[in-house]
Parts: C-alpha cells; structure tokens; sequence
C-alpha cells in the first residue's frame, strides 16, 4: 500500500523493488496498481526494479503484467526475468534484464567487476529453451494448474477452503486457527506437520513478520508425491479448524 509509506520515506528512497505475480504469497496485482507505483517513481525520483520470475506461470487465462507495458515505465524501471522456474533451470543462473538503457548500463558496470559471464554451454541451453514454441509453456502452466487443483480439493478434505492462486508454483494456506480465532505461529505448525508427518512446509514468518499466520506449499513435486503427503495429514490429524 503506497499510501502506508511517508513521504520522508519516500523522499530518502532510491529504489521501490517489487515481484508480482508475489512469491511467498502467489499474489497478482492489477495493472492499476502498476500504474500507481510508475506514478509513486516519478513523483519521488525512484527506480523501480520488477521481478516477473512467474511471467509465464499463470493460470485460467490470466496474464501477468509487466512494468513496461505502462506508459513512463521505461524512464525509470528495469524489470527481471528467470529462466530457473519456467524452464526448470534453478541453480544455472541465467536470466536477464530489460528496461531502461542507464539503470542496465550502471548494473553492467557493477557486474563486470564482480563476476564473468556463464559457463558456455549453459548459456546454449538457455537459448534453445528460449526458443521452444508456446506449447512447451503451455505444458507447463498444464502441470502447475493440475497440481493447484489438486492439492486444493485435498486440502478441501481437511477444511481448508483456498481460492486458487492465478500464478507462481506456491499455495499460501493460513495456519489452523484456535477456538478463539488465534492463528497457530507459522513455526509451530510447520514443526509440527515435520515432526508428525515427515512434510516440510515453508513457515510464512520466514519471509517477514506479515507472513505470521501462513505457511507456503510449494507445487514442485507430482500429484501423487502431494497426495501422499496430504493422506499423512489426515492420518496425522493435522486440519485447518
Ligand atoms: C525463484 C525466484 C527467483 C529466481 O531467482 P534465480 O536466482 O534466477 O534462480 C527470483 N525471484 C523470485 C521472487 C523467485 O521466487
């Protein structure tokens, strides 16, 4: 929420960093929203830098924004990419950066002298992945899809009701909550679905105080890997409630 930031903050600032659709929360935001920010840079001379590492892992017809497809965007805004989630190539490093010239010139200087460029046959995988028609990304968000739908008719068994996420590879599920409402702390559940269960969630706290509450499931393994692991919930008697 722009308007949460004072504006002595903002006067201070140098860069607004932002990534949606959002890893922990499999968040999406309006292109209004985009609008907003562009507005928020240029009033109080930002540069903005947009992480788009879930450009291509959206659901049910819905298209992530970029930062460049708004007006003014590219006085002031870079925006990043991956190949690690769309192309199942986390670990190789490879991704790029478009935008603008002087933000991208300024981050060339500063990594010519910290590092070199990539192994050269990982760079050849990158350009054939990138060079794979449209229905390879199709399969993808097929497979990502499936397993959304899946793991939240399951969860459904045990009283979760979660609206599907319209991209990113992650459910955000609230932690069980206490006859008086009280959320059960992110740590606590995800020990205690480790120690009872052998699953391993990521404690929504992990990624800043306003994740307390949640918890992240990831959606990296098959159907049938999370099925199992959601019989041992039930087993476990590990229930939203
Ligand atoms: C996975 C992910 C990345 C990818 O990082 P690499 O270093 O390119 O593997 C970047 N940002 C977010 C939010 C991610 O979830």
């Amino acid at each position: 929420d722009l308007q949460e930031i004072p504006p002595e903050v903002a006067k201070q600032a140098r860069v607004l960093y932002f990534n949606y659709p959002n890893n922990p929360t499999a968040a999406v935001a309006p292109r209004s929203f985009f609008e907003e920010v562009v507005a928020f840079a240029h009033r109080y001379e930002l540069i903005l830098v947009h992480d788009l590492c879930y450009a291509e892992l959206a659901f049910d017809g819905y298209r992530p924004t970029s930062l460049l497809q708004i007006p003014g965007a590219k006085d002031l805004a870079v925006e990043f990419h991956t190949l690690s989630k769309t192309y199942n190539m986390a670990g190789w490093r490879v991704g790029f950066v478009v935008g603008n010239r002087q933000i991208i010139q300024s981050l060339r200087t500063l990594k010519t002298n910290l590092d070199y460029g990539i192994f050269g046959a990982l760079q050849k995988a990158a350009e054939t992945a990138l060079a794979l028609p449209e229905s390879y990304l199709q399969q993808v968000q097929e497979r990502y899809r499936r397993r959304r739908d899946y793991l939240i008719s399951r969860l459904a068994e045990l009283g979760w009701q979660i609206e599907p996420p319209r991209a990113t590879m992650y459910l955000w599920i609230p932690t069980p909550r206490a006859a008086d409402g009280t959320p059960e702390g992110s740590t606590e559940f995800a020990l205690r679905v480790l120690e009872s269960t052998g699953v391993v969630v990521t404690p929504g706290n992990a990624f800043g105080e306003g994740g307390e509450g949640y918890v992240r499931i990831s959606l990296i393994a098959d159907c049938e890997r999370l099925g199992q692991a959601i019989d041992r919930w039930a087993e476990a008697g590990i229930r939203y409630c």
